[in-house]
């Protein structure tokens, strides 16, 4: 992904997004300049990606070295063109970066006196925009806690519901993210042949769909 200046048949007036089932596709024009936010999905680098919900394991591991290069314009340009399925040229860019989608969770969220929060406690797939507001409800919770603890008196008890509340949170997001991610990326290309049902452009694209297989309760 990056902000880059994009000339293409399709104009700059629109948030577009593509899915035509190899790629997935993001295009948010910039008020006010000429660039535009421009994401694409690698499924080659997704492959190896992390899963494990166990504390400790290594977020590198399965990474390829063409995962870990820096993002090249030109190797956007392909993959956004390919993505959208016109010609695209990328220029001007502001800033490059690849991400990774991980899937994990710490198994604790307090030892001592450190206590966990945002991504560093939980780290999921960006599809459904919930990594940040999970991590900013976790930190608001922990701050009341640990100012009535600290400031007013309570009791140090209140300080080990942190934990309590908010774990089930993470782990439950985590599993909401990971459906949706399911959902929505070509699965033939993430998993094995025949391990889950490929869904079609089509079918994704509809809530009744999106309701079946992801707001079904896991
Ligand atoms: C493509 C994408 C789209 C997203 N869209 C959404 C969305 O729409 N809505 C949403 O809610 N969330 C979204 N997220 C998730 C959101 O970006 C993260 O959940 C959020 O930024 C996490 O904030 P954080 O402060 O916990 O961690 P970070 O933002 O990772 O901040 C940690 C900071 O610590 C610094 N740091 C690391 N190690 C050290 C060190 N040893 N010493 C000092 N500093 C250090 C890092 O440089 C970094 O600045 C998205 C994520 C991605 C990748």
């Amino acid at each position: 992904m990056g902000d880059v200046r994009v000339t293409w048949e399709n104009g700059h007036d629109h948030f577009r997004i593509f899915m035509h089932g190899e790629r997935i596709g993001l295009f948010l024009p910039l008020v006010g300049s000429g660039l535009s936010r421009v994401m694409t999905t690698d499924i080659g680098a997704n492959i190896g990606n992390a899963r494990s919900t166990d504390a400790g394991s290594d977020p590198r591991r399965g990474s390829g070295e063409a995962a870990a290069a820096p993002l090249q314009l030109d190797e956007l340009q392909r993959a956004f063109s390919s993505a959208a399925k016109v010609f695209v040229t990328l220029d001007d860019a502001q800033w490059l970066t690849k991400f990774r989608t991980h899937h994990r969770c710490v198994d604790r969220y307090r030892d001592e006196c450190i206590f966990m929060a945002g991504d560093a406690a939980h780290i999921h797939s960006p599809a459904g925009g919930q990594g940040m507001n999970t991590g900013l409800q976790g930190a608001a919770k922990l701050a009341w806690k640990l100012g009535a603890v600290l400031r007013h008196g309570a009791p140090a008890g209140l300080l080990a519901t942190y934990e309590s509340e908010r774990l089930p949170v993470a782990r439950e997001t985590i599993a909401f993210t990971d459906k949706l991610n399911v959902a929505l990326v070509p699965q033939s290309a993430v998993c094995p042949a025949g391990a889950t049902k490929t869904l079609s452009c089509d079918e994704t694209c509809s809530t009744a769909v999106l309701k079946r297989h992801v707001f079904r309760k896991w």
